[in-house]
């Protein structure tokens, strides 16, 4: 990995010290100039007559998430954001009343609180798996929970507040084992490491295009396997999702047409493709392995400042390391450092509350680390981080 070109080809490397990827990390020069073309054009010839010309680009989207996922085309559903995406199957999904939803406490908050608005409202029962003692889902405890009733697995592959990587293809293991749908919230994990459908189990994954993909904000993709598209309604459905067939009738699209909407940010669409492809061509194994560096890094070096614990659990790591100031709170942190030129981000309990609650979590500083993050950035922040226990 050349990483003086790689930073070369990012604007925003020579402006600030990101550590936010895990909130939105910064987009490549090619990513950028795809979208403010596509912007051009829709200006100089309208909006419809630009997505005619860019066809193959816009078709190019899904082919990119598709060869990134082990996936087809068809199965692949472009839409706003990752939220969007896991709804799409989540409130797609035909439940009946005494259903029961299995989860794990790595649950995005967004996605828990979809999880609670349909058990409200269709008397469903959420099971919540522990974790074992590295912190990671538990999955032997997870599979007990499993009964007759168990409709759905929804796993958070990556939370939004701390460096565990759940051991995604373990828990797709027993779903497949008991023939139950596996919906993978893959937010954090797209982009930082390879993801493969087959080899995760899952039946659909759901992520977004800002964080390590780096692509652009307002965009996301959901991949569902092609059986298990047959099987979901989702409760939003327009003119692309499905055919008005007779005056009172329609009829759903056998694809993933049925999980998007006609109108699209086009721009955002094409410059996701170009991210995915451009992570493609660094490859996927190398930025995880590239990510996992400066983060263990990092880890390392937070451990030898008196005052900060690191909070991250599990086996495997990711990017995102989260940590606390035993004198400091987390947001005076963050703004010393923003006016340093450092991003980082504040993970609140709320986000992933069933963990925060468990592990008595406070509001956490979060340093993501991304491949175009050098040691002496790592370097840079930890320095500001110590000033300031001394300050
Ligand atoms: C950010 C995040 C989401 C939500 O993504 P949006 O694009 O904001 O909808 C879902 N899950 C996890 C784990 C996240 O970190």
């Amino acid at each position: 990995m050349n990483i003086d070109r790689l930073r070369a080809e990012t604007p925003g490397c020579a402006h600030v010290t990101h550590f936010n990827n895990a909130g939105a990390a910064l987009m490549p020069q090619p990513v950028l100039d795809a979208q403010l073309r596509h912007l051009e054009l829709e200006a100089r010839i309208g909006g419809y007559e630009a997505a005619a010309h860019a066809k193959g680009a816009l078709e190019d989207t899904h082919r990119a998430v598709a060869d990134m996922l082990g996936a087809s085309s068809e199965e692949i559903a472009f839409v706003d954001n990752a939220t969007r995406a896991w709804g799409a199957v989540f409130f797609g999904m035909d439940f009946k009343p005494g259903d029961r939803i299995l989860t794990a406490r790595a649950s995005y908050a967004s996605n828990f609180i979809g999880m609670l608005q349909r058990a409200r409202k269709m008397d469903l029962h959420i099971d919540v798996a522990p974790d074992d003692e590295h912190g990671q889902v538990d999955v032997d405890a997870l599979e007990k929970l499993i009964d007759s009733r168990t409709r759905i697995i929804c796993l958070t592959h990556i939370p939004t507040n701390g460096g565990l990587v759940n051991p995604a293809a373990e828990v797709g293991k027993v779903a497949r084992k008991h023939g139950i749908p596996f919906l993978l919230d893959a937010c954090q994990s797209a982009g930082q490491m390879p993801l493969n459908v087959d080899e995760l189990g899952c039946d659909a994954l759901s992520a977004t295009g800002r964080k390590f993909i780096r692509g652009p904000r307002g965009t996301g993709f959901l991949y569902v396997r092609q059986p298990f598209i047959d099987q979901l309604e989702p409760p939003f459905l327009d003119l692309h999702a499905a055919d008005w067939t007779t005056p009172d009738s329609y009829r759903l699209h056998a694809d993933h047409r049925r999980f998007e909407t006609w109108e699209i940010n086009f721009a955002g669409k094409i410059g996701l493709g170009v991210a995915v492809r451009y992570a493609q061509d660094i490859g996927l194994a190398a930025i995880r392995s590239r990510v996992d560096g400066l983060a263990g890094t990092l880890r390392s070096a937070l451990r030898e400042i008196p005052d900060i614990t690191v909070h991250d659990s599990g086996l495997v790591k990711s990017g995102t390391v989260t940590f606390s100031h035993r004198k400091r709170d987390a947001t005076e942190i963050k703004s010393a450092l923003l006016a340093q030129g450092i991003n980082t981000s504040v993970a609140v309990p709320s986000g992933a509350l069933l963990d925060a609650l468990n592990r008595g979590l406070p509001d956490m500083v979060r340093a993501s680390v991304h491949y175009y993050n050098t040691v002496e950035e790592i370097e840079a922040l930890v320095e500001a981080l110590s000033d300031l226990q001394t300050s």
